[in-house]
């Protein structure tokens, strides 16, 4: 038998066996050894019958010989009750289990057997109930080890109907020693610098440790290497990356500070630090490849705009591409803002529409600027697009606003410096390719830099993007009020549909979220069903709103089956003032700016991550009104409340993200998607120290000295994929 071998081969595997183990993913010798137990029942101390009564409530182990054992019937209940007396040395005890008869075919008066489980005592004395058993190996009477599920830290593992824990440790405990030909993969210097035992131990302590010290060592060993792999990947992307050259943007201190200047408020000093950080990297000739955080409403899009303008002093175009058209066009308008007094010319390409502003002129060659109509060129769509594809294409247009669109084939940069994306985390391999052969460099590649409003703990940051630069903005501007939050009663929702039409009254505006819909398989697959989900929740809720509860009020809803214009043109509403309440999916949970909207509701708010609520909540509270977020739910649990109470009085995203990550995990966070973690069977967010080492230990590593690491992260890759 190898690590290859089917678990068909093992004892006691037939078909049904094998069919429930590869449910839990385990078709080889390797999979059951890397299944690793989700607890342990530290069952290592043996007790002497004697010292019992000063044990009562505890988990022990005792090891004594049957006297007698029996079945017989319950009287009160009808089932079978088996009962037993075991004997060592000191003392005797009474054993019992229920529903199992067929004990006794096993358990024989004379056997000795170890008992682990809860002991009690009741009107006759001390008694152990349904304790776990094995019976002593004559052979070796002293050892310990020897036993697999009794008298040692017994493993749990996760099961799937039909089977026991007792089966699956048979499995285990016929593999293990196989775990001595798991080839070392970690360079011996790593090994040491890290201070970890050897994979082979590892494997085998998880599984059978001796004592709680044998577990540790193992435990750290394989989160270590879980952790690792990512670190690598990460490290590998980082050194292909700084491989390449950049051109070198010389950081225009004086246009900077006076541009800054002029601004109507001053830069928090989160702001400073992070557009400090990004203008140094950029005079750098190795692409700068860098991330910027910061809470909703931080003030990113004016780091963004001094990073943007300094590009166009050293004579370089630059892009700003964001998730949707609605957010293309609102930084487009944010960008006309604030460049109006320089002479910059800003276009603007999405799927959808084309604008473009030249510098100081004001002059639109097209677009659809109302109060310019009259300048409007009467000309299609298709040839305002080639006209500001033809600007692009001649350097015309410095900096251009954008979707996706500014990836399609026929647009062409004359000399792009820096590429910024708004509300993405990192840059795929795929874009950079495209993005640098349109660049109009033949030798050189642009800067990047990705911009999230989702607060993204340091150390988990290090985990998923080991490979980027990090920026945190972590303070808010002055003067802001913080939005009141209330978990609302369910005997209160009147109260709160009141207040909301008080608002309305004053002329404000108003979301309301509709809960999560949850399917338990939320793979791909089944996305297009929860879509159709929401969108008969969104509906349902419409109907509500808008015919019983504010029939005189204009309420619209957004879901995701819409098509995107749809969703533009209610947005598009909604942001005129046209509306008064916005039923919607989480669909809005990105970026759009209503400074009017002053109330946030959302239905069923257990269903979503704090971060997430928390950019629900960033909604609202754009501008000096008084801003409000009311949750509800109708899961009235200690963790629910506790959780909601926590989000109520924590205006932190980076603390509400941690909260989560501690008590749900990144799966639940951050999504599937860009979870590498989900992958990580041990390692969770707690385990910063070993994060921060293997990030250490991943720098600079020389992957040409040690090929078998590059290949692990390939093995990785390909795994991922596949799940
Ligand atoms: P986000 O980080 O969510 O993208 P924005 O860049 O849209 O945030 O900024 C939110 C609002 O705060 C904008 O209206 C912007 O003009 C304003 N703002 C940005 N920085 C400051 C500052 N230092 N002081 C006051 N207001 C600021
Ligand atoms: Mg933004």
């Amino acid at each position: 038998m190898h690590l290859d071998t089917s678990v068909a081969a093992l004892n006691r595997v037939g078909k049904t066996l094998g069919k429930k183990l590869s449910h839990l993913g385990i078709r080889t010798v390797r999979d059951l050894l890397w299944y690793f137990p989700f607890r342990y029942e530290d069952f290592s101390q043996t007790v002497a019958i004697r010292e019992l009564s000063q044990k009562e409530g505890e988990l022990v182990t005792v090891r004594g010989k049957i006297e007698l054992i029996a079945n017989k019937r319950s009287p009160r209940k009808r089932t079978i009750i088996t009962e037993a007396l075991v004997s060592d040395d000191s003392g005797q005890l009474r054993v019992v289990w229920f529903g199992q008869p067929f004990l006794t075919q096993s358990l024989r008066a004379g056997n000795s057997v170890y008992f682990s489980g809860k002991v009690g005592s009741d009107m006759i004395g001390m008694v152990m109930k349904s304790p776990a058993y094995e019976k002593v190996h004559q052979s070796t009477p002293t050892d310990r080890t020897d036993t697999t599920h009794t008298a040692r830290i017994v493993p749990m593992y996760s099961l799937t109907a039909g089977m026991t824990q007792k089966q699956l440790r048979f499995l285990v405990s016929q593999v293990i020693a196989l775990s001595e030909n798991i080839p070392e993969w970690l360079p011996e210097t790593i090994v040491e610098e890290a201070d970890l035992v050897p994979i082979q131990n590892a494997i085998r302590a998880i599984h059978f440790p001796e004592d709680s010290t044998d577990l540790l060592h193992a435990e750290k060993r394989l989160k270590f290497d879980e952790i690792f792999v990512l670190q690598l990947r990460a490290e590998m992307i980082r050194q292909t990356i700084k491989r390449e050259v950049a051109p070198s943007l010389i950081f225009h201190q004086k246009e900077i500070k006076n541009f800054v200047d002029g601004l109507p408020f001053q830069l928090t000093k989160a702001q400073k630090i992070a557009a400090w950080e990004i203008l140094q990297d950029v005079e750098k000739t190795t692409p700068m490849n860098r991330l910027l955080e910061g809470d909703v409403g931080s003030g990113k899009t004016i780091v963004a705009a001094l990073s943007l303008y300094n590009t166009i002093l050293n004579g370089q175009q630059a892009i700003l591409m964001a998730p949707t058209e609605i957010l293309a066009k609102q930084h487009f308008e944010s960008l006309r803002g604030l460049f109006c007094a320089l002479d910059i010319s800003l276009g603007l390409l999405t799927g959808g529409s084309v604008e473009e502003k030249e510098g100081q002129s004001q002059h639109i060659i097209s677009g659809q600027d109302e109060s310019l109509k009259t300048k409007k060129q009467p000309t299609s769509l298709a040839s305002r697009k080639r006209n500001v594809i033809e600007h692009i294409r001649s350097g015309g247009a410095h900096i251009i606003v954008g979707t996706h669109a500014l990836l399609n084939g026929d647009v062409q940069f004359k000399n792009l410096g820096l590429v910024i994306i708004d509300e993405q985390h990192r840059f795929g391999v795929e874009q950079r390719k495209i993005i640098r052969d349109k660049s109009g460099h033949t030798t050189t590649t642009p800067h990047f830099l990705s911009m999230t409003a989702t607060p993204i703990p340091r150390t988990f940051a290090l985990t998923l993007y080991g490979d980027l630069d990090l920026s945190i903005i972590n303070e808010m501007p002055a003067g802001r009020k913080p939005i009141k939050t209330r978990l609302v009663d369910p005997h209160n929702r009147g109260k709160a549909y009141a207040f909301i039409r008080e608002q309305v009254k004053n002329g404000r505006q108003v979301f309301v979220i509709c809960p999560l819909i949850e399917e338990k398989e939320s793979h791909s697959k089944t996305q297009d069903i929860n879509y159709q989900l929401e969108k008969k929740s969104v509906l349902s809720e419409y109907k509500k709103l808008s015919e019983t509860i504010f029939p005189d009020l204009k309420v619209a809803y957004l879901h995701g089956k819409m098509k995107t214009k749809e969703k533009d043109d209610v947005m598009a509403l909604f942001q005129k003032g046209e509306t008064n309440v916005l039923v919607s999916t989480s669909v809005v949970e990105v970026g759009v700016d209503i400074p009017n909207a002053s109330v946030m509701m959302i239905e069923g708010a257990e269903r979503f991550g704090l971060a997430q609520l928390h950019q629900f909540r960033g909604r609202v509270g754009r501008s000096n009104h008084q801003s409000y977020c009311f949750l509800f739910t109708d899961n009235d649990t200690e963790t629910v409340r506790e959780r909601l109470a926590f989000f109520e009085k924590t205006t932190d995203g980076f603390l509400l993200a941690e909260y989560d990550l501690q008590t749900r995990g990144p799966g639940d966070v951050y999504g599937t998607a860009q979870s590498g973690m989900m992958q990580f069977r041990l390692a969770t967010m707690k385990d910063g120290s070993i994060i921060q080492l293997a990030r250490k230990l991943a720098r600079d590593i020389d992957f040409a000295q040690f090929p078998q690491l590059k290949e692990r992260v390939k093995e990785w890759e390909e795994k991922v994929h596949l799940e």
